[in-house]
């Protein structure tokens, strides 16, 4: 509304609220409002995922997508057995796609099931994780999401080094925030211990500053 107002040159500013005590934005005050654009961020913090609100969770699910161990149970046991009769209807996921139900208890609006390889330390795990994210951020993105929620994937039960796997993480979740720059996404990156908070932090300090092409 501000930039339309801004381009347009017959309109004085921005009337709120017009049928209660009403407030009038001449033009003047808008012009700086143009130049704050809101931006996306990542967050590290050291947290049960399944008191994180955010729009979206993410679940680092297995292929059948009924429930299991680590997060995964958590999460079905967080959010009441209507998951997991919605999600005896999805028919399972292959590894490195990913999957949407609702939140039911959960502090969110979906919850975003993705399936992490089992480490095999062969170069397609690195692929099949970084698809993880990027399926996940794309499948949060096309739910309207702007806080998006993960845990560490594959890196509890299928054995993935995170040291390794933070870096996929946070590198997949950045570059998919540049080729989005009108996404404004808050990205949670929700890690179970400390040790595993300060795998995270080590590997935010690998990341570049700027995005590939402006270097
Ligand atoms: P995977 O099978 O993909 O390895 P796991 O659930 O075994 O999935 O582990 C993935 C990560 O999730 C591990 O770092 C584990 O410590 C962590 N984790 C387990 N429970 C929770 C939870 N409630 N909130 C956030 N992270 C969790």
């Amino acid at each position: 509304v501000v930039k339309m107002v801004l381009d347009g040159d017959n309109c004085e500013g921005i009337l709120i609220n017009p049928f209660g005590p009403a407030l009038f934005l001449p033009r003047q005050m808008l012009e700086p409002l143009s130049y704050v654009r809101p931006s996306s961020r990542i967050y590290l913090m050291e947290a049960d995922i399944t008191k994180v609100g955010a729009d979206a969770i993410v679940n680092a699910a297995n292929r059948t997508l009924l429930g299991g161990g680590g997060v995964d149970g958590a999460i079905h046991r967080a959010a009441g057995p209507e998951l997991l009769a919605e999600c005896r209807g999805l028919h399972g996921c292959n590894t490195g796609e990913a999957k949407v139900t609702g939140a039911y208890r959960l502090n969110a609006d979906c919850i975003v099931h993705t399936v992490g390889p089992i480490y095999s330390g062969s170069r397609e795990d690195a692929k099949l994780l970084e698809q993880c994210y990027k399926n996940s951020m794309d499948a949060a993105w096309e739910c309207n999401c702007q806080t998006v929620a993960f845990p560490s994937i594959s890196t509890g039960a299928y054995g993935y080094p995170i040291d390794k796997a933070a870096k996929i993480a946070l590198r997949t979740v950045q570059n998919w925030l540049w080729e989005h720059p009108d996404s404004f996404m808050d990205v949670y990156f929700c890690c179970f211990s400390k040790a595993d908070l300060m795998e995270y932090q080590n590997a935010l300090s690998y990341l570049p500053d700027i995005p590939p092409e402006a270097e």
